[in-house]
């Protein structure tokens, strides 16, 4: 079976070929300025196995290791939920990620950074509208008013409020299911009345939302998840 490569051709080189697997699992030979064709291929041929065996491998340890591929049949999450995706390129159509009908559809050529943009993009779109209005439903219920609300991308903070009340939400909070997203909040919020994390504000937090742990928790253990 014929493995697609890139080839790399080297004046530099004197004899031997040699092959590496990228990290999208692209497969580039170098070879000697002048080796024939038939010769690379058969020498890629020869190496067939090692290949499959090694890009297996490879897209196996990158699914442990949590890192998207932004590949077709992957998921992504959104409010805890994960969805399918299908990627495809169509140079008709506008390019860009659509979600539809529980799954997410990418118009793009091939290129992890332009994809993961794609990625963002949406997900900073849909944390803006539900940020707002989830914090203003919120914000309501407990007569707690900040002044204003920023989307950030930080990867490990998920929330702040300054000291002028100013609340900010990390954008990969729209992958955690709405408890969790609420937890955030409600705790963010509840810093416009405590400026710390003593005793009675953990209480006051208690009080709103008695399962606040198990959130905490929940945002702790799988918030690695949620990085792109
Ligand atoms: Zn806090």
């Amino acid at each position: 079976m014929a493995v697609p490569y890139i080839l790399k051709r080297s004046r530099k080189r004197r004899r031997t070929m040699s092959l590496h697997i990228t990290r999208q699992s692209a497969v580039i030979v170098s070879a000697p300025y002048f080796t024939p064709t038939s010769e690379i291929n058969s020498f890629v041929e020869q190496k067939y196995a090692w290949i499959q065996k090694n890009i297996q491998k490879q897209k196996e340890q990158q699914v442990r290791e949590g890192e998207k591929l932004y590949i077709s049949g992957e998921y992504f999450h959104y409010l805890g939920t994960p969805y399918p995706l299908e990627v495809f390129f169509q140079q008709n159509l506008p390019p860009g990620l659509v979600f539809w009908s529980n799954r997410f559809y990418l118009n793009c050529p091939d290129g992890v950074d332009r994809r993961k943009s794609y990625f963002i993009e949406w997900y900073k779109t849909k944390a803006k509208a539900y940020f707002a209005g989830q914090v203003d439903n919120l914000s309501r219920q407990l007569q707690l008013l900040p002044q204003r609300i920023r989307i950030t991308s930080a990867q490990t903070r998920w929330g702040s409020c300054s000291p002028e009340n100013n609340l900010a939400f990390s954008f990969r909070l729209i992958m955690a299911p709405a408890p969790v997203i609420d937890y955030v909040i409600i705790h963010e919020l509840m810093h416009i009345k405590e400026k710390n994390h003593s005793a009675q504000f953990w209480k006051l937090i208690e009080k709103v939302m008695p399962e606040y742990k198990l959130h905490r928790r929940w945002l702790k253990e799988n918030g690695n998840k949620f990085i792109l």
